[in-house]
């Protein structure tokens, strides 16, 4: 059966994402506060709402592709989402936000007698395009249930990770581990320059070694080796800094709260906060390399070399 899906925030995600559920034959009403993004997607299929609360009262299912909890929260709550849907409504989020937000907006929606999923993506503008997202649920197995055949639709994959706000908490730990193993991947590379080692040879070992990971393999931070990776096309995006800056933002405040001894995990967060709001402001997250090599080279050698 066709559903009717608001689908509010249009943007980079949002927009292809409620182009693909268009084309699969629901009806999309779409609400965005940038005319553009909303003349855009009704250029795919995506009728035009006059308002976020307009789309919702009439929708079956009401997906939010926003920038912050805020966003969402403010939409839920004093936006009138919630008071305005009809009953029984699933709020699907798609953005990625704090998981202290993502539970409070379950408790919102089932306070106002509506089902609640979080379901934070990842495969970034082309996997939304193409459909091929990966989705982390968080929220009831009926909730999940009735989501997932809209998924199927935006995705390729999604995991059912458990209560309410397992999803964003899976997104932020897998980007957790992708920003300190890029790290990881660029120091390595650096050290071996100065050590005389190629990047070849570097690669050739460590991807078939222990060092394997995502970082070095598919995205490699180095020209040469992975011809695809944003390092052989001027670093363009790719995953862009400011995003895994936020998602770093995300895991530092989690980690934080739960007095969780993440040192790297919150040294990434500061690392990729400098780097996002300098010089990697419109580059793919690998290009941290760059940064890396810079501070070595103005760096002054420790006395203490081996021996010593
Ligand atoms: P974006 O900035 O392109 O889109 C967000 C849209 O929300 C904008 O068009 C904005 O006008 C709209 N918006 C903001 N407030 C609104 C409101 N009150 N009512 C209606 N519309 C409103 O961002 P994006 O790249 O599409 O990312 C969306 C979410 O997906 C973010 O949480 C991001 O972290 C996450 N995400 C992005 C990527 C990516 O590669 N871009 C990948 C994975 C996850």
């Amino acid at each position: 059966m066709n559903t009717v899906i608001a689908v509010i925030g249009l943007g980079h995600m949002g927009g292809p994402m409620a182009a693909n559920l268009a084309a699969a034959g629901h009806r999309v009403l779409g609400f965005d506060l940038l005319p553009a993004s909303l003349a855009a997607a009704a250029q795919h299929g995506v009728e035009a709402a006059p308002t976020a609360v307009e789309a919702a009262a009439q929708a079956d299912v009401v997906l939010t592709m926003l920038p912050t909890g805020r966003h969402v929260l403010g939409l839920y709550q004093d936006g009138g989402l919630l008071a305005a849907a009809r009953p029984g409504t699933l709020f699907l989020d798609c953005s990625t936000i704090d998981v202290a937000d993502a539970r409070a907006a379950h408790e919102a929606a089932a306070d106002a007698g509506h089902t609640a999923l979080d379901a934070p993506v990842s495969g970034g503008v082309v996997g939304a395009e193409a459909g091929t997202l990966t989705f982390m649920a968080g929220g009831s197995e009926e909730a999940f249930a009735r989501a997932e055949p809209l998924l199927s639709v935006m995705g390729k994959k999604a995991v059912h990770c458990g209560a309410a706000g397992a999803g964003q908490a899976a997104k932020i730990c897998n980007n957790m581990i992708l920003g300190i193993s890029m790290i990881a991947v660029g120091e390595a590379f650096v050290l071996g320059e100065s050590l005389g080692l190629s990047h070849q040879a570097l690669f050739d070992v460590a991807s078939t070694a222990s060092g394997q990971c995502w970082a070095l393999s598919v995205n490699c931070p180095v020209p040469g080796p992975v011809p695809a990776s944003p390092a052989n096309h001027d670093y363009r995006p790719g995953f862009a800094a400011p995003l895994m800056a936020k998602d770093l933002g995300l895991a530092a405040n989690a980690v934080r709260a739960g007095g969780i001894q993440a040192e790297l995990g919150l040294r990434a967060a500061q690392l990729y906060a400098e780097f996002a709001e300098g010089p990697g402001a419109a580059d793919d997250f690998s290009a941290i390399v760059r940064t890396i090599r810079q501070r070595s080279s103005s760096a002054q050698p420790e006395e203490n070399g081996p021996g010593a």
